[in-house]
This record gives C-alpha cells, sequence and structure tokens, in this order.
C-alpha cells in the first residue's frame, strides 16, 4: 500500500546549509572566472609566459607544462580558503568524518593529478595549434573527445581510487538480486562494488560509472550499512536504469556537441584577439590560453539549466526504471532517508532547483512514485 505523502518542509537548519553551499559554489566559480579576466586585462598572463620561457631556456613544450603549472598554482592559492571553508563547513552539519590531514593529503593529490591531466591536454592543444593553425579547432576537438572517453573508462580503475577504497560488493543476497534485475531488463552490470566512503563522509550515495569492461555500479558503505536490502534494491534498479538508457553514452554525445562549439567559438575569438584586439601575435602563443578557458566556463556556465535539465531527465528515466522493476514502497524510504542523511533540499524553490540541481528534488521524485503506484494498481 502507497499512502501519498504532502513532504514536510525543510528546517531552517537544512535550508541554510544549502544556501551556504551553493555561495561556495558561486564564490568558486567568480573567484575563477574574474581571475582568467584580470590575467588578460591586465597583460599578467604574457608575463607569466615570459618567466615561463626563462625557466624553460626558452623552450617551447616545456614552457607551456610551467605556464600550465604556475596558473594551476595561483588559481589553487587563491581558491584554497573557500576549499578549507568547504571542508569546515561539512564539519559544522555533522556529516564529514574526515581529518583535517587526510583533507590536506586529498587537495595536494587533486593537485598533482590536475597538474600531470592539465599539462597532458595543454601540450598536445597547442601541438596540435602549431601544426595545424588553420583547423586546430575541429583536431582538438576530436583528440578532446576521444580523451573524453578514455578517462570515462579508466576513471573507475584509474581515477576515484586516488582518493577512495573500493572493492566487489561481498554481500551474496544483494549480488543474486542484481543478477535478477539485470536478467529482467536482458543486461548485465559486470561489477557492483562497495565504494568506502565513511573514512571522509557520512553522507550516502551511488552512482553508475565507467564504460564497456569497466562498466559497474558503486554503492557507499554508508548506504549499504543503514538501508534496508529492499531500498538497497531499489537504488540499484535506479543505477541500472541509468545503464540500460545509456545515459553516460547519451552524455558524452551531448558534451560532444557543446565542446565542438567551445572549440569552434575559442578559434573565432582568439582569431579575433590576434587580428582586431592585438593581443597576441600568434594563435601559438599560449599566454592566450586563459582566453580560450574563458570561453569554455562562460559556454557551460549559459549552458548549466540546459544541461541540468537533461541529467534530471535521465534521472526521472532512471527512476520510472526502478519504479518498473523493484517495490515502491522502498524506492520512497530509500528517497527520505537520502534527503535526511545528505541533508538535501525536499523542496528547494523553483528557480534553484532549474538552475543548479542534477537530480529533481526528492518530494518530485516521491510524488512521481506515488503517481506511478497508484495508476499502476
Ligand atoms: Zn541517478
Amino acid at each position: 500500500m502507497v499512502t501519498s505523502t504532502v513532504a514536510p518542509p525543510d528546517s531552517p537548519e537544512v535550508r541554510k546549509y544549502n544556501r551556504i553551499r551553493r555561495w561556495l559554489g558561486i564564490g568558486e566559480f567568480v573567484l575563477g572566472f574574474g581571475l582568467l579576466l584580470v590575467l588578460l586585462l591586465t597583460g599578467w598572463t604574457g608575463s607569466i609566459r615570459d618567466t615561463a620561457y626563462g625557466l624553460a631556456s626558452q623552450g617551447y613544450v616545456l614552457a607551456v607544462f610551467f605556464y600550465v603549472v604556475i596558473l594551476i598554482l595561483i588559481t589553487k592559492a587563491l581558491g584554497l580558503g573557500m576549499e578549507y571553508y568547504g571542508f569546515r563547513l561539512e564539519h559544522r552539519y555533522n556529516l564529514s568524518n574526515q581529518r583535517l590531514r587526510s583533507w590536506a593529503w586529498d587537495e595536494v593529490k587533486g593537485l598533482l593529478l590536475m597538474i600531470v591531466l592539465a599539462g597532458v591536454l595543454v601540450e598536445l592543444l597547442y601541438f596540435i595549434i602549431r601544426q595545424f593553425p588553420q583547423h586546430w579547432w575541429i583536431l582538438a576537438w576530436i583528440g578532446f573527445l576521444v580523451i573524453s572517453v578514455l578517462l570515462v573508462q579508466l576513471a573507475p580503475v584509474l581515477l576515484f581510487p586516488i582518493f577512495y577504497k573500493f572493492e566487489p560488493l561481498q554481500n551474496e543476497e544483494l549480488k543474486n538480486r542484481l543478477v535478477r534485475l539485470g536478467e529482467h531488463a536482458g543486461t548485465r552490470v559486470r561489477g557492483v562494488y562497495k565504494w568506502n566512503l565513511s573514512e571522509k563522509s557520512k553522507k550516502a550515495n551511488a552512482a553508475l560509472t565507467g564504460l564497456g569492461n569497466t562498466r559497474r555500479i558503486i554503492l557507499a558503505d554508508t548506504l549499504l550499512d543503514n538501508y534496508s536490502a529492499d531500498e538497497i534494491e531499489a537504488v540499484l534498479a535506479h543505477e541500472l536504469g541509468h545503464h540500460v538508457h545509456k545515459h553516460i553514452m547519451k552524455g558524452i554525445a551531448v558534451e560532444a556537441g557543446v565542446t565542438f562549439v567551445g572549440f569552434w567559438a575559442a578559434n573565432w575569438v582568439l582569431q579575433y584577439s590576434i587580428d582586431r584586439w592585438h593581443l597576441f601575435e600568434t594563435i601559438s602563443d599560449f599566454a592566450n590560453l586563459p582566453l580560450l578557458v574563458l570561453i569554455f566556463v562562460a559556454l557551460s556556465f549559459l549552458l548549466m539549466p540546459a544541461l541540468n535539465a537533461f541529467s534530471r531527465y535521465n534521472e526521472r528515466q532512471a527512476d520510472r526504471y526502478a519504479f518498473e522493476h523493484a517495490a515502491i514502497q522502498p524506492f520512497i524510504s530509500s528517497m527520505n532517508k537520502l534527503a535526511s542523511q545528505n541533508m538535501a533540499e525536499r523542496t528547494p524553490s523553483r528557480w534553484v532547483e532549474w538552475w543548479f540541481h542534477s537530480h529533481p528534488s526528492i518530494s518530485r521524485r516521491v510524488t512521481a512514485a506515488e503517481a506511478w503506484a497508484k495508476s499502476n494498481t
């Protein structure tokens, strides 16, 4: 029996926590955007380039690398205060298990990873720009796509383990339930992994990750330890819904469209900055990197509502899959548990949900589950 419930109003504490998190996100964005603008308008990007050339004894490839490292270090130094505030915030609301030491170590690892990834990508980008100054943007776009697909595939085995421990799920009953769900769907997910999130957080989470032979569902231990087998099955069914509806591939396809426009616009603006603004002498002058990044940041900011709407559409599709293949009541109770455990807003304001949320609000998801149950009994 599913009884219809009216979502309880969110407590002032929950509202405040989410408001602060939102402002923190906006603050980080404004800081990054502002830095890029300042670098370009003051010409400091040129000074950094000259410093990089000095450090590299005038070698182009090494100078690109040093330039990227300096840019990343400046960004990190400016943003560190807000990141630390974010770390303290999780503790203030009793949502974190992470010690300061472990947080600092994560910061160091994140920084190194960023330098390696950005270093490789930017080197590749300016290699292409130097070799093909006319059509670089199409080739860079293709290269970017290939690397994106590769990263999505490698992330579960290469990137996530840098920050969290994973192990194959041992629970036989849950594994059997998943196999049954998969057989029902005529599909097979290769693995279900326990994600040791409790080392760092009290929040619960689950996700579908990877591509091809790394495709897997990951379930946080904070979820496995506190939810009933029926509730976990509902979560699994939702993640399987993402798999069946090929949401990861669709996400990559959408990204391909967005970055195509991004690279096209970048080429146009970079040429303009040389011919009209006389900011740079050649397109291969890597001091133009902040301008290139600025275009992508602006584009993703403008498209944020559309991309979030696309994500919410996918989430509703995965939810519907869960309604059809698992029980409704455990789905609803798992949603309510998640909301309390993660201090999520059950009923965010309409515009907040529209602009910021990649998932429909908990109240909407519960209402949809109840409506589905009502029309299918
Ligand atoms: Zn989902």
